[in-house]
């Protein structure tokens, strides 16, 4: 695994929050996108070498709805730069981590992602994406 590429916060209004983390920040999001399949709106702030990426639930069967039911607005997932997303998968799954989606799906901000569950990563949700060509 390379750099954490970004860390995604579940919110329940992605316009207040955009207002809130561009005061944070000192500067504002550089993008809205909306992730049909996902059932998420998400937007992005440049921090440096990582990102922040606010999701918030365009469905109520969206996971980040879900999300925020049982737990409320907060940390979501931890997303990690990989340059191999098949060649990771393979490997984590013969460690013993459970992996979510084992084909890569298409992500937020151009990437190929896979999820791992949390239950085998002590609570914490885990996305590895890879840049697309
Ligand atoms: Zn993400």
């Amino acid at each position: 695994m390379e750099k954490i590429e970004h860390i995604g916060i579940a919110v329940k209004d992605l316009e207040k929050s955009n207002a809130l983390f561009a005061a944070l920040f000192g500067k504002p999001h550089y993008k809205i996108e909306e992730v049909e399949s996902e059932g998420v709106k998400t937007s992005f702030f440049d921090i440096g070498p990582n990102k922040i990426e606010l999701l918030e639930a365009t469905k109520p069967e969206s996971a980040i709805a879900k999300f925020i039911d049982k737990k409320g607005e907060g940390i979501h997932h931890i997303a990690f730069a990989v340059n191999d997303i098949n060649t990771e998968i393979t490997r984590l799954k013969n460690e013993g981590f459970i992996v979510l989606n084992e084909t890569p799906k298409l992500g937020a901000d151009n990437k190929l992602v896979a999820f791992l569950h949390p239950k085998s990563t002590n609570g914490v949700l885990i996305e590895l994406c890879q840049e697309r060509e």
